[in-house]
């Protein structure tokens, strides 16, 4: 028997006309070094209006792919309503990929229009001469006349293409199951792959970002979104934003610790989002000038583990409470949220707290060993953490249709490439990327553990782990450490501290004290680069061994 239900699209147009409307007087704000320029969401309304008659005008129609290449801000927020409630594509441009990786990405998207920053005109120069597909850019905040165009291409000014514009648009009727939006892996294990996400998958996903036991978004929100709108949308804050009524700020290029400091002070957010490299570069910045930042009822960190102690010191030192969250580029991004049961305190709460999190209804979860079987869900079996649901990736994009990547699809499921436990209760807790792990005398040691572990130690600022190859262990880990401003501490003396934190065959005999962690594009430790380093020499390696 059919039910009765209607069978309403999900479509990104009917959420960009309820965010102007019913919830019109939340703003979407862009700093600007010392203040704020704001925008309702009724404003908003009408600016995506205009934008979208603008690109229209350029012969922007159906399935056209509409890149961005901007810092978080009010015109960004304009491309994330506009594209897709046109029935076209947004691609967010990762602005800090690698130029080939920018240039194969916007090809194999073929991006026909480019919306830029001023800021970041320069940079877009040198890209633009290999852009096949792309016929205009539009340049916002700043001089469209400061980008030389090549032929075939015209360059216009975003406030000059808008001016003339209607502030109404008549949002088509869309197919839930059409591709809105488009994210390409940052490629931190690879070659950068595509996801197309539908309307469908970013409303669903927009519903968990606001369920209680999501980031539980709402109206009474002010949510400072670090997390670049050029990477996994944004963990999804912008449309989950509209949905809620929640208002939200853009720190645009504004992303060192102390104007991010600057903006909590002025504006007092009640939520906050970014991967933990940013939260490490805040607690420095906050340990030599304190401030209140108990405004904060939650800030979500994910794209990397959070390291327990840092957890520790925003919970005792700052009233601030840090949800650890799972995800990737794949999966939307949200997959876990480190919500304690309830019920629980204390000690009890906080190994909750440090895992990666629990899963929603909406993704199912499983782990598979080595031979392929699905393991048993007790908090012990380590196996590969395979996902799928509405929001979960099921192929990568593809112009022709060719299969990219196969290999990373188990029958319906996506292979995270992530290696984890899976507790009873549903709470997941990775040991490592299945690259990182590393295989010493038979055994995994991950490299995560070791590099928290080091990172508890007070005179550390960060620390990454890799396996190195050994002649008698196979694979032995190498710890590359950065210590704090004036704050001392030899190899010896940290592999002393360890000594009661990680198994004792754990204990790391290599070190290299570098000045700087190499981050990718997205924030995250680049071990790439870190091996490719080792590999040329170019660490300084102490052995205690
Ligand atoms: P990339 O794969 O290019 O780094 P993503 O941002 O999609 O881009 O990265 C997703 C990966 O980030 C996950 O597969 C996982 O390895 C890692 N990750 C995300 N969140 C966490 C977390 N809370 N703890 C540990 N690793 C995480």
């Amino acid at each position: 028997m059919l039910s009765t239900m209607q069978d309403g699209p999900l479509s990104l147009a009917i959420l960009l006309e309820y965010g102007a409307t019913f919830q019109s007087a939340a703003t979407v704000s862009t700093w600007t070094g010392d203040g704020l320029r704001t925008m309702t969401f009724g404003e908003l309304g009408q600016e995506s209006a205009r934008l979208a008659n603008a690109l229209r005008s350029l012969g922007v129609g159906k399935d056209d792919r509409v890149g961005t290449f901007m810092w978080n801000n009010n015109e960004h927020m304009a491309a994330y309503t506009a594209i897709p409630a046109m029935g076209s594509i947004l691609h967010t441009l990762n602005i800090r990929l690698f130029p080939e990786q920018l240039i194969f990405i916007a090809n194999h998207a073929e991006d026909k229009v480019v919306i830029v920053d001023g800021s970041l005109v320069p940079m877009f120069a040198k890209y633009l001469p290999s852009l096949k597909t792309v016929r205009h850019v539009i340049v916002a905040n700043g001089d469209a006349a400061s980008l030389e165009a090549p032929s075939g291409v015209e360059v216009h000014s975003y406030t000059d293409l808008l001016a003339s514009q209607p502030d109404t648009f008549d949002w088509p009727d869309i197919d839930e199951r059409s591709a809105a939006a488009m994210c390409y892996t940052s490629g931190t294990t690879g070659d950068p792959k595509g996801v197309a996400y539908s309307h469908r998958s970013m409303w669903l996903h927009s519903m968990q970002v606001c369920a209680s036991n999501g980031m539980a978004l709402s109206d009474a929100d002010t949510t400072l979104a670090i997390v670049p709108m050029f990477h996994a949308m944004s963990w999804g804050l912008p449309h989950a934003s509209l949905m809620a009524g929640a208002s939200i700020i853009m720190p645009d290029r504004f992303l060192q610790p102390e104007p991010l400091l600057a903006i909590m002070a002025a504006e007092k957010p009640t939520f906050a989002a970014a991967v933990p490299t940013i939260w490490q570069g805040v607690l420095a910045r906050l340990a030599v000038a304190p401030q209140d930042i108990s405004h904060l009822r939650d800030v979500v960190v994910g794209g990397a583990a959070v390291p327990p102690s840092m957890m520790r010191t925003f919970d005792d030192e700052y009233n601030v409470r840090i949800l650890h969250a799972w995800g990737m580029t794949e999966t939307s991004p949200l997959g876990s949220v480190a919500r304690p049961p309830a019920g629980t305190s204390g000690d009890e709460a906080f190994a909750y707290r440090i895992t990666q999190g629990r899963f929603p209804a909406s993704v199912q979860a499983r782990l598979v060993g080595d031979d392929g079987s699905v393991l048993p869900n007790d908090g012990k079996a380590l196996g590969e953490l395979e996902v799928r649901g509405p929001w979960i990736t099921g192929s990568y994009y593809s112009p022709d249709g060719a299969k990219i990547d196969p290999d990373k699809f188990d029958n319906g499921w996506l292979r995270t490439g992530d290696v984890g436990t899976i507790s009873p209760n549903g709470y997941l807790t990775l040991v490592d990327r299945s690259k990182d792990v590393i295989k010493s005398g038979g055994e995994w040691i991950s490299s995560v553990d070791l590099e928290n572990a080091v990172m508890g130690h007070p005179a550390i600022a960060e620390a990454a782990v890799f396996g190195v190859p050994d002649e008698k262990w196979d694979e032995r880990p190498l710890v590359a450490a950065v210590l704090r401003e004036g704050a001392e501490a030899d190899a010896e003396k940290l592999r002393e501290f360890l000594a009661d934190k990680v198994a004792k065959w754990q204990l790391p005999e290599r070190w290299a004290f570098i000045n700087e962690v190499p981050k990718t594009s997205v924030g995250k430790f680049d071990k790439k680069r870190l091996r490719a380093q080792y590999a040329d020499g170019e660490l300084n390696v102490i052995n205690l061994s």
